[in-house]
């Protein structure tokens, strides 16, 4: 329920999300209008906008949003499951190609997925996050399957890959594919159902969506400041996070592999993520994550779980098999229900989050305190 200001432009997304602390620079914000840029790890506003509405306000994922709407609108609603969203099916993994599977974070799913998006002229171009060894990613137009490979593996700081793709869209592209974290799934879902329909859109223009997992990311100075001094000659190739029981971030540098504990970690969380309640980028087509095996870590990493949720997503999943650019494994026993749990894990320490910073249960911020989801996990 809104509540406060009324104003649904620029003032009132600065009051009710920047001011608030509630951004997750997903880049919904930027390169709509002149008003609005991306600076460091944050969108700002470069000038003043008295609009009573804007796209700013209605496609941001932080300001009041009805997600079963979105569910309803936008996916086959009796193919939703309440733990993780739209559900066509879970799969286990990784790219054929090896050098693809090197140049990957794990299994290099998604990197496959985006190439043969690209050969099968399903998109023109995929919207990927780069970033030049500063650790502050930016969101990148690939066109190829050589671009695609170049910017794989994951930046832990939030690329705003959708402020990029509000560029591109505006650039003659016609078919674009993104790679967004759940809150920028989330931005993309609500262009989608376009609440502004007296405005220019360009979100016909986006043809495929391929989400990450998403537990936190880190804020871009924290991060900095955490390895700094840590890593002495070792330059740094990546980062990853290994599943819960090790505690731990690795920092994987070309001398091996470094790890800081959690503990030293968690606190350069960027804050907004506290209040995010999806872990599997529920509004994709398909959402890619990494993947938990029997074997343990040291095989598991070099493989996705992987969730299909539109026709597009399957389409684009059967043709990879059959193409042989995917290989498969079985699903280990257990494995769903684990993600099942994590997700509502994640979802109830949101609520938990929200209830806290907002003072009543009733009030979630930017949820609806009345979705059938939420209030099941509410009880
Ligand atoms: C901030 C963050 C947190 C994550 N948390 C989890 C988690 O808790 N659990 C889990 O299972 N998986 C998590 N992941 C996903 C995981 O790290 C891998 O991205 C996923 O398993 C896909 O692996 P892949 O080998 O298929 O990716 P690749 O083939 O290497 O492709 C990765 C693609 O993602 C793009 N990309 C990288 N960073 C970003 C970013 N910040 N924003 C948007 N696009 C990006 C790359 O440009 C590339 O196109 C997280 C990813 C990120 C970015
Ligand atoms: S649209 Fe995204 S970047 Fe802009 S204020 Fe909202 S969360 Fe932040
Ligand atoms: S935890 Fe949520 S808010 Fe934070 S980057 Fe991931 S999807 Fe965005």
């Amino acid at each position: 329920m809104e509540i406060k200001s009324q104003h649904k432009g620029q003032k009132g997304l600065r009051e009710k999300v920047l001011d608030a602390g509630l951004c997750t620079n997903c880049g919904a914000c930027t390169n709509l209008c002149p008003y609005h840029t991306s600076y460091q790890d944050n969108p700002i506003l470069i000038d003043t906008c008295d609009r009573e509405e804007g796209r700013c306000y209605a496609f941001c994922p932080r300001t009041y949003t009805d997600l079963q709407a979105l569910r309803q609108n936008l996916f086959n609603i009796d193919e939703f499951t309440p733990e993780l969203g739209p559900f066509k099916g879970l799969y286990m993994t990784r790219a054929a190609d090896p050098q693809v599977r090197r140049s990957a974070q794990h299994g290099g799913t998604v990197t496959t997925l985006l190439a043969l998006a690209l050969q099968e002229g399903l998109i023109d171009a995929a919207v990927v996050a780069e970033e030049g060894g500063t650790f502050l990613p930016a969101g990148v137009v690939a066109k190829t399957p050589s671009d695609l490979v170049r910017r794989a593996r994951s930046k832990f700081v939030v690329s705003p890959n959708v402020a990029t793709f509000n560029q591109a869209a505006k650039s003659g592209l016609e078919k674009i594919g993104v790679v967004a974290t759940p809150c920028q799934a989330l931005a993309l879902a609500k262009m989608r159902l376009k609440p502004l329909p007296s405005k220019d859109s360009n979100i016909d223009k986006l043809h495929l969506v391929i989400g990450l997992f998403c537990g936190w990311a880190l804020s871009w100075r924290e991060l900095k400041s955490l390895l700094q001094g840590k890593m002495g000659k070792n330059s740094i190739v990546g980062l990853d996070i290994p599943p819960s029981k090790h505690h731990s971030m690795e920092v994987h540098t070309q001398n091996g592999i470094i790890e800081i504990s959690l503990d030293e970690v968690l606190p350069s969380v960027r804050k907004a993520c506290q209040y995010c309640y999806d872990l599997t980028a529920e509004f994709s087509d398909v959402s890619v994550g990494s993947a938990r095996l029997p074997e343990g870590w040291e095989v598991a990493r070099g493989w996705n779980q992987v969730i299909v949720r539109t026709q597009m997503g399957q389409e684009l999943i059967a043709l990879a098999r059959s193409r042989g650019l995917l290989e498969f494994r079985d699903l280990p026993e257990g494995n769903w229900e684990k993600l099942q749990k994590a997700s509502v894990n994640k979802k109830r320490a949101a609520i938990q989050n929200l209830v806290q910073r907002s003072g009543s249960s009733k009030d979630l911020l930017y949820l609806d305190g009345q979705d059938p989801v939420l209030r099941t996990l509410m009880g």
